[in-house]
């Protein structure tokens, strides 16, 4: 059975008052009968009060980033033992914000995962084709030349260690989401890559989430098709009430 998921991402935003608040809230209104997987993730800076406060919740943190060395001279970085070291173990990779303001390419970010899962992290991975790729009819073509390039490199994949979040670069943060027959569709062709290269026991398992402006007048429509296992939520993730409502639509 796949894993539901519903992960919000609070991208660069809220100090620690507003983040603590923020979790606060999100706890007293979570459903703690959900069999949904729910993660946050907060700013670097907060992420060892959001553990602290969400132990013995149902709430998981999650890192928005992760150094793909052990340590060293990377000025600005965090490793994967730092975050480890207080209590995280889950990070996003490959965000396009990442990819785009970042610099950060598929080489990068294959070392990236590879780091991540040989210390046991549960890495949401994301993938998604640009407005020009979606108009000449180019996505399919672009998403299968992503997982190519990066987590198609990995001999073995552990389904409980390993999601995907397709998130189709034209719909985070503008308000435009993907239709729930286009996210069925980019999902069930990920499936089925994903089938080829590693069995129908992986791909029935492997859980693929949508992410790109979801709100919750839409997340029940995107959530009820087949291929869709939950969301990656941006912008309504940091409103308590619309990131439970969100989880409540799986
Ligand atoms: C995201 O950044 O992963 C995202 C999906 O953002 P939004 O929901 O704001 O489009």
């Amino acid at each position: 059975m796949r894993k539901k998921i519903v992960a919000g991402n609070w991208k660069m935003n809220n100090d620690l008052t507003m983040t603590t608040d923020l979790i606060e809230s999100v706890k007293s209104k979570l459903n703690f009968n959900t069999d949904t997987q729910v993660f946050i993730s907060p700013s670097f800076p907060f992420l060892h009060e959001a553990i602290k406060k969400c132990k013995g919740t149902l709430i998981n943190v999650t890192a928005q980033n992760i150094n793909e060395n052990e340590s060293g001279a990377y000025t600005g970085e965090v490793s994967s033992s730092m975050l480890k070291s207080i209590g995280i173990n889950s990070v996003i990779i490959g965000h396009s914000e990442r990819r785009q303001y970042f610099n950060e390419c598929d080489s990068t970010l294959l070392k990236k995962v590879n780091k991540a899962l040989s210390e046991n992290f549960k890495v949401f991975f994301c993938i998604g084709e640009n407005i020009d790729d979606r108009n000449n009819n180019n996505y399919f073509n672009i998403i299968k030349q992503q997982l190519n390039n990066t987590i198609f490199n990995i001999d073995k994949i552990d389904v409980n260690n390993l999601i995907i979040a397709y998130e189709p670069i034209w719909a985070i943060g503008t308000g435009l989401t993907a239709s729930p027959d286009q996210a069925q569709e980019m999902h069930s062709f990920i499936r089925k890559l994903i089938k080829d290269k590693y069995g129908s026991k992986i791909s029935k398992n492997l859980s693929i989430i949508y992410g790109g402006s979801v709100k919750p007048s839409s997340a029940r429509d995107i959530f009820g098709k087949t291929d869709v296992d939950g969301g990656l939520i941006g912008g309504a993730s940091l409103k308590a009430q619309d990131f439970i409502d969100i989880v409540n639509s799986i």
